[in-house]
């Protein structure tokens, strides 16, 4: 059997973290069996899909680098001619038929269903075709056998035998019209005529699978094997929403890295033999049988931790790309160490631009203005005469300032803040940064004598 897979997204949003993992697992299970993987956009509800939302979902793959066997992109909206096929076939079968109750019957139907504590569905009484010419309200259904109390069910190879009465179906609508094909009808026509050999979606469609099984029946086609992966929930346990945060693709393209953001997402509902893997990777070990069927949790620290390990791997040129800046080759390795996003690489702009910050900030807790000053004065001295920096000599430059200092302001023993302190403020402008040592060698002799320097005329 040829391996074929698709993602099927409905442009009625941005592309959902959601719907890009179920598309990891579409793709990946494709290129482990050397088969194929189809993108088709499911555009037939005219009212709630747009063309924005259909670029924006393909952009986000291609972004992910999950690409598609399909040389053009498959619509709905451009195959109607194929499904008005079908439902001429299932309608001269009698195996469709044009129903014309109108919505206020359909309703009443449903409310005495509830009282009878029965599973809300349409039994409908008048069934006909070719179509009558009421003019009025009409929708094609499928000719279900109400009264049956068999079994619809299927292996899903990710859940197990799952099974559904069909007389609790009722006879489900297939399309408004014959060019108005519905969800149901519509990606069982594609599946069959593309062939698709397995479909993997969310468990939010398992319901939707007893109809399309019947609809596969009524065509005299045969049904792909199914499977039905577990939605993504917060670390509360409820289903990812934008209260979590970021929902969508587009929200992850600043901070995060496509290869990260795969990685991450093939372990919601997977387990590899290590952690960090390429997509091509995933794919050499991937089992279909092996996904999990309990809930996968959206972990944003573990995101955060797999893209900083992608972020170390960054080539420099790489990185200024991302970051749109000039950083200079030295400062590289000290951003891609400490960055979990590349968005927080503007948080070291001080690496290539002078920092600004307010006088205050250079005293070290507990200590005055001037012997800030004193200690940044000694520093300049010391350094001046240097001809290059090492990390020994600027570590004992800094012990001997801050032990000079301490001694002239009678503390009982050295305090190293007085001279770590000042140098941290005068190179990064910040309370936080990497060890001052460490940012004197990237920003060099004449970059850091320059920065203490002001920092001296800052204090004042
Ligand atoms: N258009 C459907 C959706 O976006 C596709 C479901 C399926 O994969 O069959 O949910």
């Amino acid at each position: 059997m040829k391996i074929r897979t698709r993602m099927a997204p409905s442009p009625t949003g941005n592309l959902h973290i959601g719907t890009a993992r179920t598309t990891l697992f579409n793709w990946l299970f494709a290129r482990h069996h050397g088969g194929e993987f189809i993108l088709r956009i499911e555009d037939t509800d005219l009212e709630r899909s747009s063309k924005e939302y259909e670029e924006n979902i393909i952009e986000g793959l291609k972004w992910l680098g999950l690409n598609w066997d399909n040389p053009e992109i498959y619509r709905q909206s451009e195959r109607l001619d194929i499904y008005e096929e079908y439902l001429v076939k299932l309608l001269d079968q009698g195996k469709a038929f044009w129903c014309y109750h109108t919505k206020d019957e359909l309703e009443d139907e449903r409310k005495q269903q509830v009282v009878n504590k029965e599973a809300p569905r349409h039994i409908c009484s008048h069934k006909h075709h070719p179509p009558a010419e009421t003019g009025g309200e009409k929708i094609i259904r499928l000719a279900v056998n109400s009264q049956l109390d068999r079994k619809i069910g299927w292996e899903d190879v990710i859940r197990g035998h799952i099974e559904f009465e069909e007389g609790l179906l009722g006879n489900f609508s297939l399309a408004k019209d014959l060019r108005i094909p519905l969800y149901n009808f519509a990606v069982v026509a594609d599946d069959i005529t593309m062939e698709i050999s397995h479909v993997i979606r969310g468990e939010d469609h398992i319901s939707n699978t007893p109809k399309q099984l019947l609809i596969y029946e009524a065509l005299g086609a045969k049904p792909p094997v199914f499977a039905h992966n577990s939605m993504i929930y917060g670390p509360d346990k409820a289903k990812l929403s934008k209260r979590h945060g970021a929902t969508s693709i587009s929200e992850y393209r600043k901070d995060y890295l496509p290869e990260a953001i795969l990685n991450f997402m093939g372990f919601l509902g997977f387990t590899y033999s290590h952690e960090i893997l390429s997509k091509e990777e995933m794919a050499k070990e991937f089992d279909l049988a092996k996904v999990h069927k309990s809930a996968a949790i959206f972990d944003q620290k573990k995101l955060n931790w797999v893209n900083s390990r992608y972020i170390k791997k960054l080539s420099a040129a790489d990185l200024k790309k991302l970051v749109g800046k000039e950083i200079p080759d030295i400062a590289i390795p000290l951003i891609t160490e400490r960055l979990e996003k590349i968005s927080d690489a503007g948080d070291f702009n001080y690496l290539w631009e002078k920092p600004e910050y307010e006088a205050a900030l250079l005293i070290w807790r507990g200590h005055s203005r001037e012997d800030t000053k004193l200690a940044l004065e000694k520093i300049a001295r010391a350094l001046a005469p240097l001809d290059f920096f090492s990390p020994d000599q600027l570590k004992i430059i800094l012990d001997e300032v801050a032990a000079d200092v301490s001694a002239k302001i009678q503390l009982p023993k050295t305090d190293r803040g007085l001279a770590y302190w000042p140098l941290r403020v005068a190179l990064s402008g910040h309370e936080k940064s990497p060890d001052p040592v460490e940012l004197a060698l990237v920003l060099g002799k004449e970059k850091t004598l320059e920065r203490v320097v002001g920092a001296i005329e800052i204090i004042g």
